[in-house]
């Protein structure tokens, strides 16, 4: 058995604490759709939500958090620096226009959204956006472990998140294994993966034993091997069902079962291999 309490926020490296589970907001362009899924997700008790400029959603996020009422300290906000605005002056720059349409003072993480050839730059402007304390937390996404040594050669802090593409059929094993050395935590985006995981007997099954749904299955899966995960959904009962994931844990054989799933399967680029 593994261990039945998994807390619904993980220790960073700074000691900063991050929501387990948070609201993935890619593909939710329309604002008003964008507005009421933030909205519906507060609600329902999610504190961290995730965002990107690319997404062009950032002022409907805002516009959700400032309606919310909740204090700004109980929130833990994600946005990320797209492709074209990398290098040093351009992420400041960028930065600066994703606090404005968040219209915060702050953000609580701030990520190179995929590596491009001036990743260390941009990661140079987000240490000093940490530095100068407009960000809580520095990060990375899409790095695998060749992107990351180049941040390291630079660095004078290190990324304390790395957010990768992850879920039963992408289980991205020695990638994890590589961050946990360095104490950086993994959030999985695409948490849910595949339609294949969806029908899955050694999920279904699972689902059945514990009374859940094969969602909540896959998302217990990422809190048992530690990592954080982002599920989007607009559906207001998928919403409370995917942070409905602390009540029940699995066995150490059907976590093993679960990773054992992995086939190397990508929803989307492989990093090392992208065009945009
Ligand atoms: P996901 O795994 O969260 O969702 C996949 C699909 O599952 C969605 O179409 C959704 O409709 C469906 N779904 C959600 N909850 C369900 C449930 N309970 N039962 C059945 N189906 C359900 O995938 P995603 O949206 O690609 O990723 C989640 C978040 O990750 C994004 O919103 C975004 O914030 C982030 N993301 C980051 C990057 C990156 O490059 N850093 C890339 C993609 C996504």
């Amino acid at each position: 058995m593994t261990e039945m309490t998994i807390s619904k926020t993980i220790t960073l490296a700074n000691g900063v604490e991050m929501p387990r589970i948070g609201y993935g907001v890619f593909r939710m362009k329309e604002h008003d759709v964008c507005v009421q899924g933030v909205t519906e997700a507060l609600k329902a008790g999610y504190r961290a939500i995730d965002t990107a400029a690319i997404y062009q959603n950032e002022e409907a996020v805002g516009e959700a958090i400032k309606a919310s009422g909740i204090a700004r300290d109980e929130l833990f906000i994600t946005t990320k620096v797209w492709n074209a605005d990398q290098g040093y002056d351009n992420t400041l720059k960028a930065f600066e226009q994703s606090l404005q349409k968040l219209g915060l003072d702050y953000v609580d993480l701030y990520l190179t959204h995929w590596p491009k050839p001036q990743l260390v730059d941009t990661y140079k402007a987000i240490e000093r956006l940490y530095e100068e304390k407009l960000i809580r937390v520095p990060g990375v996404s899409n790095h695998h472990e060749h992107h990351l040594q180049q941040v390291f050669a630079e660095a004078n802090v290190l990324p304390m998140v790395n957010q990768i593409e992850c879920h039963p059929s992408l289980s991205q094993d020695a990638l994890r294994a590589f961050c946990a050395e360095h104490n950086i935590a993994i959030t999985a985006w695409a948490p849910l993966g595949t339609g294949i995981v969806f029908t899955h007997p050694v999920v279904k099954q699972l689902a059945e034993k514990y009374g859940k749904t094969v969602a909540q299955i896959v998302l217990r899966w990422h809190l048992e091997i530690g990592n954080i995960a982002i599920p989007k959904s607009v559906t207001p009962e998928r919403i409370k069902e995917n942070l409905d994931v602390f009540d029940f844990s699995l066995e150490t054989d059907e976590v093993a079962a679960i990773t054992a799933l992995n086939t190397f399967h990508r929803t989307a680029s492989d990093p090392d291999n992208f065009n945009f």
